[in-house]
């Protein structure tokens, strides 16, 4: 429903910031994408235009992006932000529109042309590429790929597959993802009691026969990117089975690199015995590894299945460094699993160019009238906090830039309720997402937070029946 300026209410917080005078009072805006940076740019346009609209355009039935399908279904405190970003969705000034993908329902051109201003919060959409040989062996996942397995992401592969037949783990990367993915594997349990893990998944990860898990990083153990908390967390978990490559007692801290205790707490591991030695079972079963300054040069396929994979291939990257070729270790690792945890790449699905993982623009405006923000904007790095400071501050540009120019005629935009009606389209508003919530908290059980329903029920239970 169409509101004019006298029948919104007032909203604006103390730290709302003034906008730019407009002859019309209300602005419609569209906000693509329903993760943290989208729901951040909602908050920051409700308090920072105390008339606007705001239609939240989903591709996935479902709102919260990696929120919901990224973060680690263990850590249902980090989670638990969805509450917070709910209150910018439920706001009687914003529409959910759910299902409904920019690029394939309707064009970019027509939100532009049924809409004051646009704001895209699309992030990133696929694991980035190492780019070495054999990545597309089978049993080589991106860790994104594995995170929308583990947290029923309506598109995800299935993995259960590999893992029953994965011994043998080998995690890429020195990250917080690299710790979600390897404290997962390793869990019993029992350790996933007030989680979302699926029966399904929670099935798979408990009854795969893995030995060891090898988490290699490719720098010193003083360029680790896990914080210290995750790392204490891993640590504590598997007590007596973590060890330490002992070639990375070797490795040197850069200059600087040591202004926290992670380096000294991760050196500070029992080392295991000879790593090289690796292949024959270890035990205790699950056991941890770390590994540094190892780079993957090559993903090796198995002895008896040539399309998948069978180990990793790494060499020392400081010993490449300094040319130092008598010094070069090599290690080839078995793995029936490799998780890559090296980051992400963008797609540019609209075609507005993009270069170094992250669409062009100058402080978030892409040009006149459309903005980018989270990881779309960045690139994907920084917390779920990262993206309100950034939203807040591209919505403030919008804000002040965007004048009254869609419509033309003095009327306020229609937004694309109207086409998606002529399209006979249907969409989840928030009233559908709150019957898929409402239905995956009551199919939880006693030991999970939720049990999340597959796409086609979402869509059964929350999408409007007649559009
Ligand atoms: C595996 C993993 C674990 C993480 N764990 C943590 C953690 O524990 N703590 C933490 O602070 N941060 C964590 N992060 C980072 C955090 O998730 C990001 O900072 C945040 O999700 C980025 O938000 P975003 O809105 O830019 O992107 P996203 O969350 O990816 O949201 C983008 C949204 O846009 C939608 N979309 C995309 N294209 C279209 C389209 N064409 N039309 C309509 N909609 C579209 C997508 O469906 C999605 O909902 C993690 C990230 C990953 C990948």
């Amino acid at each position: 429903m169409m509101q004019d300026a006298t029948s919104v209410p007032n909203e604006a917080s103390p730290d709302a910031v003034a906008c730019a005078p407009v002859k019309r009072s209300t602005r419609r805006f569209a906000v693509v994408g329903s993760g943290a940076s989208g729901c951040y740019a909602v908050e920051a346009l409700l308090r920072q235009d105390p008339l606007a609209l705001v239609d939240v355009i989903e591709r996935l039935p479902t709102p919260f992006g990696l929120i919901r399908y990224g973060v680690a279904p263990d850590h249902q405190g980090t989670k638990a932000v969805v509450r917070t970003l709910e209150r910018f969705l439920a706001n009687e000034r914003v529409h959910y529109f759910g299902s409904v993908c920019v690029g394939r329902d309707v064009s970019l051109d027509e939100l532009m042309a049924h809409y004051d201003g646009v704001i895209l919060a699309t992030g990133v959409n696929r694991d980035r590429k190492l780019g070495v040989a054999g990545e597309d062996l089978r049993g080589v996942l991106g860790s994104g790929a594995f995170a929308s397995w583990y947290n029923d992401h309506p598109e995800a592969l299935d993995a259960s597959g590999l893992l029953a037949r994965s011994r043998q783990v080998v995690v890429i990367g020195a990250g917080n993802v690299a710790l979600d993915v390897t404290r997962l594997l390793v869990k019993r349990r029992d350790g996933y009691a007030g989680s979302d893990l699926s029966p399904v998944v929670a099935d798979a990860l408990s009854n795969a026969p893995i030995d060891a898990v090898n988490v290699v990083g490719r720098r010193s153990p003083g360029h680790a990117k896990f914080s210290l908390h995750e790392f204490r967390e891993l640590a504590r978990l598997a007590s007596g089975r973590i060890t330490l490559d002992p070639a990375a007692r070797q490795t040197r801290f850069d200059g600087g690199e040591a202004t926290t205790a992670l380096p000294h707490e991760i050196l500070a591991l029992p080392v295991s015995d000879a790593i090289e030695a690796a292949g024959q079972p270890i035990e205790p079963r699950r056991a941890v590894r770390l590994c540094f300054d190892l780079e993957p040069v090559a993903f090796l396929p198995a002895a008896d299945a040539p399309d998948r994979v069978g180990a990793v291939r790494f060499v020392s990257r400081s010993a490449q460094r300094e040319s130092d070729a008598g010094r070069v270790r090599e290690l080839t690792l078995p793995a029936d699993l490799v998780v890559t945890c090296v980051g992400y790449d963008f797609h540019d699905r609209f075609g507005l160019g993009a270069s170094g993982g992250v669409m062009h623009h100058r402080d978030g405006k892409l040009r006149e009238r459309l903005y980018v923000v989270g990881w779309a904007k960045r690139g994907p790095s920084g917390a779920i906090g990262t993206n309100r400071i950034d939203s807040h501050a591209v919505v403030a540009k919008a804000c002040a830039e965007v004048s009254l120019s869609a419509a033309g005629d003095g009327s306020v935009p229609s937004g694309i309720e109207p086409l998606l009606r002529s399209r006979g389209l249907r969409w989840v508003d928030f009233a559908g997402w709150k019957r898929i919530d409402q239905a995956e908290l009551d199919k939880a059980g006693p030991d999970r937070a939720r049990r999340k329903l597959a796409g086609s029920e979402q869509l059964a239970v929350g999408s409007l029946a007649t559009p």
